[in-house]
């Protein structure tokens, strides 16, 4: 548990004074699993994978009840939820918003250049030519999934006059009557001149974002993505920037990020990760350690969500975020 989430822990636990809490910040894994013994539930937060065997203990000990503070369920293999005869929930719908504003933040950045102003900046370089940006107003942003945080992102562009083309498996019933929706992942990525993932990581859409489909983009293209790393074939983007076919990348996640993200190294050079090393140091580029959703309001709603609903489940009552593992 980081230190900024135990002020809403404390908060939490004054309204509910019979239940004892304890935390640590060390990570779920097969030797910590042993600090969860005595307990009658857990709830858990982080990106690495949760073992079959670290799950087994848990059971051994009685608990077989989790919440995660979180969204993103792919450190889970279902299966072994279900045989070991888990009930799992998550916190779906934290804060959409705090992802859906980094995201604009991404684009606004790349379209007007700050990295190149901020290197001029730190140059004493106050001229502003030939540093010449554009404008989100009349372009159009392509969103590829429209659930709570794309839907978001759509009503920020619509409001900022951009026109959406948007598609989605499962259209949102809040945006139909935006006639923003087009029938294929194709006709966003070739009409798209900002481009933006907002969809889960299920394994049919592992890169997703290949050779074949930048090759359908427009030329020049910016693309955002603050979903999940795995939805994108990162040598390919790095083949696409370096040709000039992508003309600006904002990500928030990356497919090697655990090697990276939430560490601290002592230079950028120290970072021995190829993919990161290949896209860092270019003007076109910006990376954010997986921070879109890292916001007071977010951490709030996921330390009391998260403890609600392993609280009900444990009470017996149905949580308010439960998750279907009957579903791979
Ligand atoms: P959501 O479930 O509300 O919406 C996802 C939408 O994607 C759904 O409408 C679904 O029908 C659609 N979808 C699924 N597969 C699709 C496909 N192949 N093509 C088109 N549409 C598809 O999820 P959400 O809360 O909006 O989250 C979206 C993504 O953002 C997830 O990957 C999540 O892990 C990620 N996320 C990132 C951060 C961050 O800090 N960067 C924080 C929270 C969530």
């Amino acid at each position: 548990m980081r230190e900024d989430e135990k002020g809403y822990l404390k908060e939490w636990s004054n309204i509910h004074s019979d239940v004892e809490i304890d935390y640590t910040d060390q990570i779920f894994n097969d030797e910590t699993v042993e600090l969860a013994k005595g307990y009658n539930g857990v709830v858990l937060l982080q990106t690495q994978p949760y073992s079959r065997t670290s799950l087994q203990k848990l059971q051994d000990f009685g608990i077989t009840k989790i919440s995660v503070r979180n969204v993103g369920l792919d450190g889970f293999d279902f299966k072994d939820l279900r045989d070991l005869g888990f009930s799992l929930t998550n916190v779906p719908v934290y804060s959409p918003n705090a992802i859906a504003e980094h995201t604009t933040s991404l684009m606004l950045r790349l379209l007007r250049r700050v990295p190149e102003f901020d290197k001029k900046f730190d140059n004493a370089d106050f001229r502003w030519f030939p540093t010449i940006g554009e404008e989100i107003n009349g372009k159009t942003v392509g969103i590829i999934g429209t659930g709570h945080i794309g839907s978001v992102v759509a009503r920020i562009m619509m409001a900022m006059g951009a026109k959406v083309v948007a598609y989605d498996i499962k259209p949102n019933p809040f945006l139909e009557n935006l006639g923003i929706y087009v029938n294929s992942v194709d006709e966003v990525l070739k009409q798209a001149d900002i481009l933006t993932l907002h969809t889960p990581l299920a394994k049919k859409d592992v890169h997703m974002i290949d050779t074949a489909a930048i090759a359908k983009m427009k030329d020049g293209v910016i693309f955002i993505n603050a979903a999940r790393g795995g939805l994108v074939d990162t040598d390919a983007l790095i083949a696409g920037l370096d040709s000039g076919k992508i003309g600006g990348a904002g990500l928030d996640v990356l497919e090697s990020e655990n090697d990276v993200f939430q560490k601290k190294f002592t230079s950028i050079d120290d970072v021995k990760d190829p993919q990161f090393k290949a896209l860092i140091n270019r003007d076109n580029v910006i990376i954010t350690p997986h921070t879109a959703f890292y916001t007071t309001t977010a951490v709030h709603n996921m330390i009391f969500d998260s403890l609600t609903d392993n609280l009900n489940m444990l009470e017996g009552k149905t949580p308010k975020y439960p998750v279907d593992i009957t579903v791979d």
